[in-house]
């Protein structure tokens, strides 16, 4: 709800988490990850926002508190991550035949199911826990295993009443991803572990005269230009 804070915990040592953001009372109002990356980066921490689409425009969360180290691993790498998106059942039967239904696209739209939203409410995801860079050559996509340590959290602040799904990814710590066994670091499934979702209340004294932030309103999207 509107003025809670909710915080992710990796409870049992390095996971990754997809996140997924709704207006509680209007779906089509959710997580714009993109937008996100364009005010704050690539990779989001304390203080940064959580974005939502068009036509709306509001911080649907602030993030509050991260434990997790800021400092760029060797290669370039940074922790939650906008670049890439949630793993999904298409993508490993388009390229390994596979059959795979587990995947953070799966899961999320388990969890929404309750809430009568489908897999085309599945949007781009927060990757929380989940180190990933640009190669600076070719800017290709890089993974690097998740950094986190028991009790390491990442905490937001709901400036709106939300629905969050996060899931936690088969791929588990990413300390063995890879389509097929391509990162020849074994099972993935086996470095799973859990993550932990705590919600609290603020001390109402430390609300006072916070307000929710609204939508962004435009005149018309339609109008043509004024000449
Ligand atoms: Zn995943």
């Amino acid at each position: 709800r509107a003025g809670q804070v909710c915080r992710l915990v990796a409870v049992e040592g390095p996971q990754v988490g997809d996140l997924n953001i709704w207006n509680l009372h209007n779906p089509r109002e959710r997580f714009w990850a993109s937008r996100t990356r364009q005010i704050h980066g690539a990779h989001v921490t304390t203080y940064d926002r959580l974005w939502s689409c068009l036509p709306y425009l509001r911080p649907l969360v602030t993030l509050i508190a991260d434990t997790i180290p800021r400092t760029p691993t060797p290669a370039g790498g940074r922790c939650h991550d906008l670049l890439g998106t949630r793993c999904d059942p298409y993508l490993y039967k388009l390229l390994d035949d596979r059959d795979f239904n587990v995947t953070c696209h799966n899961n999320l739209t388990r969890a929404i199911a309750p809430y009568h939203l489908t897999e085309l409410d599945v949007h781009d995801v927060l990757n929380v826990f989940q180190v990933t860079g640009l190669d600076p050559v070719h800017e290709i996509y890089f993974m690097e295993p998740s950094p986190a340590k028991k009790g390491d959290y990442l905490e937001f602040f709901a400036e709106i009443d939300v629905l969050c799904a996060l899931s936690a990814c088969p791929s588990g710590d990413l300390s063995a991803w890879g389509w097929d066994g391509e990162s020849g670091g074994g099972d993935p499934l086996a470095t799973c572990k859990p993550l932990g979702v705590e919600v609290y209340d603020v001390p109402p004294a430390l609300l006072d005269g916070w307000r929710s932030p609204q939508p962004v309103q435009v005149r018309s999207v339609h109008d043509a230009p004024l000449i």
